[in-house]
């Protein structure tokens, strides 16, 4: 009997009728084929849905987990930044660690096995959450990798030193930059010099932007424009959007046509979208999440992520990624299988292209993966499936077995 490092039973590919064994061999896929013979270490997926990890884009772990100390008195965006930044002070690194590791274990239980994350810079805070991040990076790496977006939430020049501390961070492993127009005196100022730094370090862009119901304005043509002309196309990504939830048609379609010729991305972050905007109807509360279906229809990249974990922008989160595709499906209205399929892509292949990762179960690939109680990806969806059970470069790193019925 050949001996192998693992083994994967009875797994069902997605889109594929018969079930297949997945040989695992120094963290890569060895083999796939319907009956695989070998001895070592193994996992029966009984039937169920394997399929690569789910993939966050966009989490802010240095400010999850807060709300014993956080309060949004009014519930509006304003009532969350200036609640997170009076906590802030009493931020310290091993603080920020504790609470991001709560965050991470609890993705990988979900099956998330990458992240991007913002993390905040600015003179107040130094680079206390910086070296927190980069500290669980390295901590994780056996279950999760982690991809550090810098960015300054409250603002840039308005607030001097940030520039000087966010190139530091650049200089010491930050994967990327972010930024926040809104929250600054000067936002095309910001924007400009933010891709001014990212052309000057190489690395890609990730906007918060345009969070609020109002279409009278909007950064997204600035970010448009700048991008084209540092041929920044397909490198920039733009968070929450939620003004594109109050276009009409017409003017949605223009928007898409902008951001495609931009190869700018779109992330929603449902859950946060939702609980912050249209807090100033008193009835017919408007929902403010960006039709991401629409734009991903039109060859736009769309992602749906977690962004905050029980602080004041989102108090809720269990950090799953199948919760927020099944939140994004019900809000905007999705049912067919395709339609849900697609949600599923906007926590899993999309990501996972923006993130520069294959996405693919193949002979070659590594072995990391997680097995899905479902046998499509839309099921996963439209049920919050649970992960049973995951793997990372051929190492198991979680298992939730399954529920079990009691009978009389
Ligand atoms: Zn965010």
């Amino acid at each position: 009997m050949r001996m192998l490092d693992y083994l994967v039973r009875n797994a069902c590919l997605p889109g594929e009728n018969t079930l297949v064994d997945l040989a695992v061999a120094d963290g890569k896929i060895a083999e796939i084929a319907q009956s695989i013979a070998g001895d070592g270490p193994s996992f029966d997926a009984a039937g169920q849905l394997i399929s690569c990890g789910f993939v966050e884009s966009h989490i802010h772990l240095d400010k999850a987990c807060i709300l014993d100390r956080a309060k949004n008195e009014t519930g509006t965006l304003q009532g969350a930044i200036s609640a997170v930044a009076n906590a802030k002070s009493g931020f310290t690194e091993d603080d920020i660690y504790a609470r991001g590791a709560r965050v991470i274990e609890k993705a990988i239980t979900e099956g998330t096995n990458a992240v991007r994350t913002h993390v905040e810079i600015d003179p107040g805070i130094g680079l206390a959450g910086f070296n927190a991040i980069k500290r669980l990076k390295a901590d994780y790496a056996w279950a999760m990798d982690i991809e550090i977006c810098v960015f300054p939430q409250e603002g840039l020049f308005n607030y001097p030193g940030t520039e000087e501390l966010l190139r530091e961070a650049l200089d010491n492993g930050a994967d990327l930059l972010g930024g926040c127009p809104y929250m600054d005196t000067d936002p095309n100022g910001q924007i400009l010099r933010l891709f001014e730094m990212a052309r000057e370090y190489d690395v890609d862009l990730d906007f918060h932007l345009d969070f609020d119901l109002d279409a009278s304005w909007r950064h997204l043509d600035e970010v448009a424009k700048q991008s084209i002309a540092f041929g920044w196309q397909g490198r920039v990504m733009i968070g929450h959007v939620t003004k594109l939830s109050v276009l009409p048609k017409s003017d949605l379609e223009d928007t898409i046509a902008i951001m495609r010729d931009a190869g700018i991305g779109l992330t929603v972050l449902p859950a946060t979208d939702l609980f912050l905007t249209g807090r100033d109807h008193d009835h017919s509360v408007p929902c403010g999440v960006a039709p991401a279906h629409k734009l991903a229809a039109h060859g736009v990249c769309c992602t749906i992520a977690t962004n905050n974990v029980l602080n004041p922008f989102t108090p809720y989160g269990d950090c799953s990624l199948s919760r927020m595709a099944n939140l994004y499906a019900n809000v905007s209205q999705l049912a067919t299988e395709a339609e849900l399929e697609n949600c599923f892509a906007m926590v899993s292949d999309a990501p996972a292209k923006l993130l520069g990762r294959s996405n693919k179960i193949a002979v070659g690939e590594a072995a990391s993966f997680i097995v899905l109680p479902a046998q499509s990806r839309a099921q996963v969806v439209s049920e919050i499936s649970r992960p049973i059970w995951g793997m990372k470069d051929g190492r198991v790193t979680f298992e939730h077995p399954a529920a079990k019925l009691i009978r009389p």
